[in-house]
């Protein structure tokens, strides 16, 4: 049987923010996907992409800033200024802010694309389980390759996780730190998104509305040419109509922008992210990592705030707890 002294489960940011620090020698990390990025995710349509995940980051943190200074400097990450609105009382209304907003560029996903450049990836292999093999772990993946590991550190969301971990103590890691769902739907305009007072926004954080959580017209995004706006709904929205189909959410997306902006879209596809952002992002564990037993750790945003950066310290932070063991 194969052996590797860490598997790392998951190439998003944590996963690669985490081989980042480690020896290529010394771990393999397994993507069950095609490819790197995770949640910043871009979809191709008609020829060019939208993206469909998490639509712009932030910075605060200065180890985040070293990883962004070289991704922008390298052509991957650009900053976004866009016309931010709101919502109130369900209007769009403008909300000018000064906060800096960052996208992957040409897409979200090159984030994923240079934190993965001296990484290699086994893509599309998905762990099915983990289990305790004496002093070390045994990963089985669903192609029913198995290898054993010294070490290992999980990043799929925590469903995904509790699933992987079923031999060893993580329901309440589970529950505690849930995840809510998102509806994204992308659609082609040809007219501007406009308020009561004529200003044109390129993009509104949902306030009060009750079905609109973010939306974003692609264009404003340094390097996109398409004219696709992507809306997400928000988590309470998403939950009443998780099961249904995606025609449906696409049409429901298409009527509220119609009769908010007053503006003709044509849906192009609905994606349902069943683990989009965790319901409660002020819970958070310690450093954005949990160890479930003795070389054994989880990682991901969902311990750390629910977004790309708390992503990347919780990687950085796993990566420590690894060499230092
Ligand atoms: C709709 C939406 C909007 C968002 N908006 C924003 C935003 O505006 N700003 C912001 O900062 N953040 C936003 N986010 C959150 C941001 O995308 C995440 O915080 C970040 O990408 C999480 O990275 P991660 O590596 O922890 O998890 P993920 O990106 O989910 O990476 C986990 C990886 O594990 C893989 N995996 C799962 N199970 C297995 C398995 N069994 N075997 C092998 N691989 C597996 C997955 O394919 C995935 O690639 C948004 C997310 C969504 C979904």
């Amino acid at each position: 049987m194969k052996h590797t002294e860490v598997a790392i489960i998951g190439a998003g940011v944590t996963g690669l923010a985490a081989a980042s620090r480690l020896s290529p020698r010394n771990y393999r990390i397994f993507e069950k996907s095609r490819g790197p990025g995770g949640r910043l995710a871009s979809k191709r349509m008609d020829a060019v992409r939208a993206d469909i995940g998490a639509q712009f980051f932030t910075v605060r943190d200065h180890r985040f800033q070293v990883a962004v200074d070289s991704a922008v400097a390298a052509g991957f990450v650009t900053q976004w200024q866009p016309n931010m609105g709101t919502f109130r009382d369900h209007q769009p209304i403008a909300s000018p802010d000064h906060q800096a907003r960052f996208v992957g560029h040409p897409y979200m996903n090159s984030l994923g694309r240079f934190l993965s450049q001296d990484i290699e990836i086994q893509a599309e292999s998905r762990v099915q389980t983990i289990e305790p093999d004496g002093d070390l772990f045994r990963l089985i993946l669903t192609s029913q390759e198995t290898l054993t590991a010294d070490c290992v550190l999980v990043t799929a969301p925590v469903d995904q996780m509790v699933a992987m971990l079923q031999h060893f103590d993580v329901e309440q890691l589970g529950s505690r730190f849930a995840m809510d769902p998102t509806w994204t739907t992308v659609l082609s305009v040809e007219e501007p998104l406009r308020g009561s007072a004529g200003e044109s926004f390129d993009a509104l954080f949902g306030g009060d509305h009750p079905l609109f959580d973010f939306i974003a017209v692609e264009n404003s995004k340094p390097g996109r040419q398409s004219n696709f706006i992507v809306v997400h709904a928000t988590p309470e929205w998403s939950t009443q109509h998780l099961e249904s189909d995606p025609a449906e959410i696409s049409e429901l997306i298409r009527e509220a922008l119609s009769e908010t902006f007053q503006v003709t879209t044509k849906a192009k596809l609905s994606h349902r992210w069943r683990y989009a952002r965790p319901t409660n992002p002020k819970f958070t564990a310690q450093k954005g990592i949990y160890q479930v037993s003795p070389n054994l750790w989880v990682a991901g945003d969902y311990l750390a705030g629910g977004r790309v950066e708390g992503a990347y310290l919780s990687g950085l932070e796993a990566a420590e707890r690894i060499l230092a063991r």
